[in-house]
């Protein structure tokens, strides 16, 4: 039926894995949101389906469609929101992995339609390396939208979709879960400084931001994802791990 290895199904369980991730750190909203990861080299990526929440999913039920939007592997139907995540690696060949929510704080702050201030690490840590995407008009349907989307992360590693959520695209999906973690923080870090009247966060040297940046992302992406599969259900770990 397919000529996959064992490796790229094991990308696909770190897909399933990253949503229990994200369940786990409140992160998720229902039937939205969508993690997908791509098959090295290939047009072809991992994603989840249509109608079934993270809390839910399993790795069987994941999708393996193409960039035209083929299914090729996989009983469900394809996720409204798929289409965004095939423009985005038909732009990007370095993005092998995307994480995309409506969390409360990154949605909250993407009303402001601006980048995430650095307030404090966190922020500085990704600080000039958020695109934004202020097109809204509801629910993104059409592939013109998801093409503006992706334009709006051009070489970036974060697009914050104003009025909506926010995508982290990254080479590995331990890169985008993280940098989707990060970026939640420290929205609400900025939603708060502008609660307390400050007007901007003071802006560190470009030295000191790309020291945030290797610090505070960087360095601490695999170690996060070992430290959040141990806290998950072990059973769930069990579970998704292919032998
Ligand atoms: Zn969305």
């Amino acid at each position: 039926m397919n000529n996959l290895s064992n490796k790229h199904y094991r990308l696909r369980n770190e897909a399933v894995l990253a949503c229990k991730i994200i369940v786990d750190q409140k992160l998720d909203s229902g039937p939205f949101g969508n993690v997908s990861v791509r098959i090295p080299h290939t047009n072809e990526f991992w994603v989840n389906p249509q109608g079934i929440t993270f809390d839910q999913l399993t790795p069987d039920d994941m999708l393996r469609v193409d960039t035209s939007g083929k299914i090729l592997e996989g009983r469900h139907t394809m996720h409204p929101g798929e289409f965004i995540h095939r423009e985005i690696y038909r732009l990007r060949d370095d993005v092998n992995a995307i994480v995309h929510t409506h969390s409360e704080n990154t949605s909250a702050h993407s009303l402001l339609g601006c980048e995430i201030e650095p307030y404090t690490q966190l922020g500085a840590s990704i600080y000039g390396d958020q695109g934004l995407y202020l097109g809204f008009t509801g629910p993104v349907r059409t592939s013109s939208e998801g093409t503006a989307i992706a334009e709006a992360l051009g070489k970036k590693s974060i697009v914050i979709a104003k009025n909506h959520g926010l995508f982290a695209a990254a080479p590995t999906i331990q890169a985008a879960l993280w940098d989707m973690i990060v970026a939640d923080w420290a929205s609400k870090i900025h939603i708060t400084a502008l609660q307390l009247g400050l007007k901007q966060a003071d802006k560190l040297s470009p030295e000191f931001m790309q020291k945030s940046r290797v610090e505070v992302r960087d360095k601490q992406h695999q170690f996060m994802w070992q430290s959040y599969l141990k806290k998950i259900k072990a059973a769930d770990v069990k579970e998704f791990e292919f032998s």
